[in-house]
């Protein structure tokens, strides 16, 4: 049995999370992570809680609308299962309002009795190499953000008029940059790709993309699907080179239990045994394993070329395989690079932070401070800010679901706000008093009848605005509709 809190004027011990205290939840971010842990939540038994959501964008979804590729469509079905956790009635949306920036954390506290970040990972990783910041040199995170149509990327121009591209990296963001680059562009006409995406790429010139791991083909972190899809692509081949399937003792044991790595194998070897017959397609994707960025080279400020070094693969103490350069270089003449080496947390204003780890600091997901190991009360972390960019969408349920049942645990012990702060008009009154336009889940469903409407007239899933100034004027044009 939960402990019961002393509140109020009239000394009445009022239990937080029942009816006649309803825990008052702030959810940072609308990603994956955040709507599992609201899902989670309203899930608990027995708890009574009202949970507020805040994004930086009027679009919830985080990285199945920002990140998920266009041709993955039957991935983005997630959302439906997030609508519904929006339905219910102790839900509310505060769209367009940026954490940090807005509004901040001890304007939040004195409002919620806990709070939740589920702000994923908004940087990159960088390879550390000698010029890394050439112009043609991205990381793939803005890449991918540009043909989605996420607002920070979408003017961001590329130049696509080169030949050959570098795609760095062996995780399932590469496959997906470098799909994209080969994917005949009518195909991505019936996808929601961001429009300004599909003009640049209906330009393009690109014809061959170079797939570079650091490690072996049974190290990659690519899943099988992703690397099935090549072999579907209309006008494309895939290269292999059949000295990267000679695999060394502790690759070939791996395989004994990773299933994914031996249904890569296996698809790689196929590939090798296609190409057999000759390359004949005007696109070719070149997966080169074993192989380092060392320098990026450019004439000027711009790209022209990538030297890259063989590798070995070595055994650590820990048992894990690590690449060491052999001194063998090679240089592809590549006009454009995209690393796709992670991503990277980033630190929020006055909230722990990791730099280390590019995480919030936690244990099973209570905030902590860094230095004392102290947890910071009220304060939870889920998804990729608790645990590092890693796993599919799926991976982020039980994830929050273990950080929900850290905040119901630790609720005997939670003093929790004042039950004068308890009024649920006080966050809205102090995002009008702010000036912010805010967005609520119905304005939304406003955008995005708009968006699936626009897709209908082009037998598209739905075309996406990109600007967070006509995603605004598109709700106030359908508020006044309906007025
Ligand atoms: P990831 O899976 O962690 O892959 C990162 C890759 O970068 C690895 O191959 C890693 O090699 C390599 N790397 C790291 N540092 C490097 C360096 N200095 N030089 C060369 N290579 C380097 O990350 P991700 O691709 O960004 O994906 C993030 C998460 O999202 C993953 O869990 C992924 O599965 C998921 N995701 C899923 C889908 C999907 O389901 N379709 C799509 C996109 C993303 P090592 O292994 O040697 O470290």
């Amino acid at each position: 049995m939960r402990a019961a809190c002393n509140v109020g004027a009239n000394d009445v011990e009022q239990t937080l999370g029942t009816a006649a205290r309803p825990l008052r939840v702030a959810i940072i971010g609308a990603g994956p992570a955040a709507f599992y842990a609201v899902e989670a939540l309203f899930k608990q038994p027995n708890l009574v809680c009202q949970v507020d959501m805040f994004n930086r964008f009027p679009t919830p979804y985080g990285l199945v609308r920002e990140g998920v590729a266009p041709d993955h469509e039957s991935i983005k079905a997630v959302t439906r299962v997030y609508d519904k956790t929006a339905t219910n009635p102790a839900f509310r949306y505060f769209g367009n309002v940026t954490f940090g920036k807005d509004v901040h954390l001890d304007e939040l506290l004195p409002l919620y009795d806990q709070i939740v970040y589920a702000v994923g990972a908004q940087s990159d990783r960088r390879m550390g190499i000698p010029g890394e910041d050439l112009e043609g040199s991205y990381p793939a995170t803005i890449f991918v953000g540009w043909y989605n149509g996420h607002p920070d990327y979408r003017d961001l121009e590329f130049d696509l008029s080169c030949e050959k591209v570098a795609v760095v990296g062996n995780g399932n963001v590469a496959m997906d940059v470098a799909r994209i680059l080969v994917t005949d562009p009518e195909a991505l006409a019936t996808t929601d790709i961001a429009d300004h995406a599909l003009e640049a790429l209906r330009q393009s010139k690109v014809k061959e993309v170079y797939l570079l791991g650091r490690r072996g083909p049974a190290q990659a972190s690519f899943t099988n699907p992703e690397l099935k899809e090549f072999g579907e692509l209309e006008g494309v081949d895939v290269v292999v080179d059949p000295r990267d399937l000679e695999l060394d003792p502790a690759s070939e044991e791996s395989l004994l239990t990773d299933k994914n790595a031996t249904r890569n194998i296996n698809v790689l070897r196929r590939y090798i045994e296609e190409g057999a017959e000759g390359y004949k397609q005007p696109r070719k994707v070149y997966f080169k394993f074993l192989t380092s960025p060392v320098e990026v080279l450019g004439d000027g400020d711009k790209v022209t070329g990538l030297k890259i070094e063989r590798n070995k693969l070595e055994v650590q103490g820990d048992g894990t395989l690590r690449a060491k350069g052999t001194g063998e270089i090679e240089t592809l003449d590549v006009g454009l690079i995209f690393r796709s080496v992670g991503y990277r947390g980033m630190a929020l204003n006055g909230v722990e932070f990791d730099e280390k780890t590019g995480t919030i600091p936690n244990v099973a997901g209570r905030v902590i401070n860094l230095a004392t190991g102290e947890q910071q009360t009220g304060q939870y972390v889920v998804g990729w800010a608790k645990r590092g960019p890693s796993g599919i969408i799926g991976t982020n349920k039980p994830d929050s679901l273990s950080t929900v049942q850290s905040m119901v645990g630790d609720l005997p012990d939670l003093k929790g706000i004042e039950d004068s702060k308890r009024d649920l008009g006080l966050i809205e009154d102090l995002l009008k008093e702010k000036g912010l336009d805010y967005v609520t889940y119905q304005d939304w469903l406003v955008l995005n009848e708009y968006e699936v409407s626009r897709g209908k007239a082009q037998n598209r899933p739905r075309v996406k605005c990109t600007r967070v100034g006509e995603m605004l004027d598109i709700i106030k044009q359908g508020a006044a509709a309906q007025a």
